[in-house]
């Protein structure tokens, strides 16, 4: 007896959810009792009449074990091994618990950090999507943001539920929940700024989840109030507050005088067009903070080997775009060569944004595409060429310059 006790509780020590403690201990049975044929089944599923024992959680009867067979050796023994199952199943059900707070409070702290310097929606939605993606399984989330008087779906790219688009159409401003849906309405300082709603797959949302959720909710519309805001404040700027260069309307500005002059006075000019190289995966690996820290540091490395007159934007997100007015395409690709080894040699520092990670350093980089503008092209032609070449340099196997032909 002892020594099954002893066994027993070694075997519970290496299980890690109910599943894999219900297949270890049915093995245990079957290997020193010879009691093949056995199940857990929930209180509200029982329904068989083979002997059968309880299985306590908090002192409440939640299932049974069944045997198809069963000996007195083993009934003795059932008494004390149910009861350590229990105990099992509670601390299981603490632990996950205890994950879960945890994973809240990170994806909370996340959100709060995602946004010191981003104002676009179209990047913050997709994160903020994800991160409660993550964070409430077995639902799929949709998140709606309110542009004119429609709610358009940002996140993820489809949605044909229309029965959503009926609730919120409506303009719920209270939390809705229905055996199907859970609508949260993002709401702050009375504003109504969008949904995020749920959809069941087999189980209703918790009622935790469904705390959890209005907390995401309320941090998302913060979030998002604060963007906007933001992206009020740098309708007049002309630089990117990340990276220093010209932001995309700057750049647009600025392409179209280079364009105008290089046609002129019959003057050269080149645009390369850059992306950084599996930059999801920094973002995915060290979070996005420390993929700020990339952009920062790349745009530095890449402007420390322009000249002052080039023109250096950025495209979007990892993209950026560069003029280099009086230039050939030869030249240019000699420029766009040493971005390209400037930044694949550079040592960037993240010991600050990853203070718990054994890495400090890390090294990206980049891919180019080059095009020289022709007397005959329009203004679009210089940047969709170039961005063409570029589709080849990642296609072709990245951090290389590819010239456009
Ligand atoms: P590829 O080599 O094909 O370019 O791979 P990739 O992972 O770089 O490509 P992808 O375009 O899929 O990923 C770009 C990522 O850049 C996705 C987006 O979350 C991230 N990103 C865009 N803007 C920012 C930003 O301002 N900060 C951070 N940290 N990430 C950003
Ligand atoms: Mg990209
Ligand atoms: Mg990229």
């Amino acid at each position: 007896m002892q020594e099954n006790i002893i066994k027993l509780s070694e075997i519970l020590n290496e299980g890690y959810n109910e599943k894999t403690v219900v297949a270890l201990v049915a093995d245990f049975f079957d290997k020193n009792f010879n009691a093949k044929g056995f199940r857990v089944i929930l209180k509200e599923n029982y329904d068989g009449n083979l002997p059968h024992f309880p299985l306590y959680k908090h002192k409440k009867i939640i299932g049974y074990i069944e045997f198809t067979n069963t000996n007195i050796r083993l009934e003795k023994f059932l008494k004390i091994a149910l009861y350590m199952l229990s105990l099992k199943f509670q601390n299981i059900e603490l632990t996950e618990r205890m994950q879960k707070a945890v994973d809240f409070q990170n994806a909370m702290k996340n959100i709060a950090k995602i946004l010191e310097t981003q104002y676009e929606l179209n990047y913050i939605i997709p994160l903020l999507g994800e991160m409660i993606d993550k964070f409430i399984q077995n639902h799929l989330i949709y998140i709606f943001i309110k542009t004119g008087n429609k709610y358009k779906l940002m996140w993820p790219s489809a949605c044909n539920e229309n029965k959503i688009f009926d609730i919120i159409n409506l303009e719920p401003r209270k939390r809705i929940t229905t055996n199907e849906f859970g609508i949260f309405p993002i709401i702050t300082e009375n504003k109504l700024l969008g949904y995020v709603v749920t959809k069941n797959i087999d189980t209703k949302l918790s009622l935790k989840e469904t705390e959890y959720l209005e907390e995401l909710t309320n941090q998302s519309a913060l979030t998002i109030n604060r963007a906007n805001a933001y992206a009020e404040i740098l309708k007049h700027a002309t630089l990117d507050a990340l990276t220093g260069f010209y932001n995309r309307r700057q750049l647009d500005e600025r392409i179209k005088q280079e364009i105008a002059s290089a046609k002129r006075q019959k003057t050269p000019l080149c645009a390369i067009m850059v992306d950084i190289d599996f930059f999801k995966s920094v973002n995915d690996k060290y979070g996005h903070a420390t993929g700020d820290i990339v952009l920062k540091t790349v745009s530095k490395s890449m402007r420390s080997q322009l000249r002052e007159y080039d023109i250096a934007g950025r495209y979007g997100g990892e993209e950026f775009a560069i003029l280099l007015p009086f230039t050939r395409a030869d030249e240019a690709v000699m420029v766009a060569e040493r971005l390209r080894k400037a930044v694949e040699k550079k040592v960037i520092d993240i010991s600050k944004t990853n203070s718990d990670s054994a890495e400090n350093e890390i090294h990206v980089t980049i891919s180019l595409g080059i095009y020289e503008f022709k007397q005959s092209d329009t203004e679009e032609d210089l940047l969709q060429n170039a961005d063409k070449a570029l589709y080849r340099a990642k296609a072709e196997g990245r951090n290389r310059v590819v010239i456009y032909e």
